[in-house]
């Protein structure tokens, strides 16, 4: 018989995220550390800010001080080995910094950027120096960036898929997944520009009734885990999207306001 000892240790690939917390289990780090779980990777996880909402409104935030961020991302960096990393909300230029320190040594790992600006039940989730701080630290060292239109328009001053992908990828951001769900389409298309190739990948979806709270921390979480576990960033985003559309059409309503995506569908039978 094998004692335990003799028992190798089992790995997942293990995920670094920055991010904030959204007591309402539906965006934020809840959304990061699910979406990971279900997607078989080992979320570990950097709290950047604690938000003050529900499933219909945001309150306020707090920002925790950049030090405590450092310290955070520096316990784990010693420890572990990363093989993916995702950003999330980062609300300020000193923690934009802060991470952007942090991620230098974990150059060699996909980074995927969300650069979440507002809640989904409205209300901004930064200060006005994060657009800029996004810009010029973080975003030039991304792998994939996952913006929707309106921060394509903040980032960029640009609503306009390809000319924001063009511009972002100019500062040195390598792919670019312009999520469509905020443009008034009929359907919802995603563009993916890839360093790669001259022409954009587009994925069109039928377009969901909900409003939801947390899908676009689903989508990029998603991403990451499935490059974390090897796959080329094309499939990796495809897979992401599929996995997300499925979470959000079984989504559930946890109090009155926004659904929240049923990101562990897969435990729990997926519903016809
Ligand atoms: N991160 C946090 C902590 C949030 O509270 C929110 C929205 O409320 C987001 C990210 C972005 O959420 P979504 O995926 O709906 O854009």
């Amino acid at each position: 018989m094998r004692t335990s000892e003799t028992v190798p240790p089992k790995q997942m690939p293990t995920v670094l995220v920055f991010g904030g917390h959204d007591p309402s289990g539906g965006a934020g780090i809840a959304a990061d550390i699910s979406t990971l779980l279900a997607l078989g990777c080992h979320p570990i996880v950097v709290i950047t800010a604690i938000t003050i909402q529900n499933t219909k409104r945001l309150l306020r935030y707090r920002l925790l001080e950049p030090g405590l961020i450092a310290a955070q991302a520096g316990a784990l960096l010693e420890d572990t080995a990363i093989a993916a990393c995702k950003t999330g909300m980062l609300g300020s230029a000193a923690i934009v910094a802060t991470v952007a320190d942090a991620v230098t040594a974990l150059s060699t790992v996909p980074l995927v950027v969300d650069p979440v600006l507002r809640a989904g039940a409205g209300g901004p989730l930064g200060e006005p120096d994060l657009v800029a701080a996004l810009q010029t630290s973080l975003l030039p060292r991304a792998t994939l960036a996952t913006p929707n239109i309106d921060e394509c328009r903040a980032l960029t001053s640009s609503a306009e898929p390809e000319q924001a992908a063009t511009k972002l990828m100019a500062r040195g951001c390598k792919n670019v997944l312009v999520t469509g769900t905020h443009a008034p389409t009929p359907e919802v298309v995603h563009r993916l520009y890839l360093a790669s190739s001259q022409v954009p990948r587009m994925s069109q979806w039928p377009r969901l009734n909900g409003v939801y709270h947390g899908s676009g921390c689903t989508l990029a979480t998603a991403v990451t885990a499935y490059l974390a576990r090897g796959e080329a960033m094309a499939d990796a985003v495809n897979h992401a999207l599929d996995y997300t559309w499925q979470s959000l059409r079984q989504a559930y309503r946890a109090g009155s306001g926004q659904s929240i995506p049923k990101r562990l569908w897969r435990m729990h039978g997926v519903e016809p």
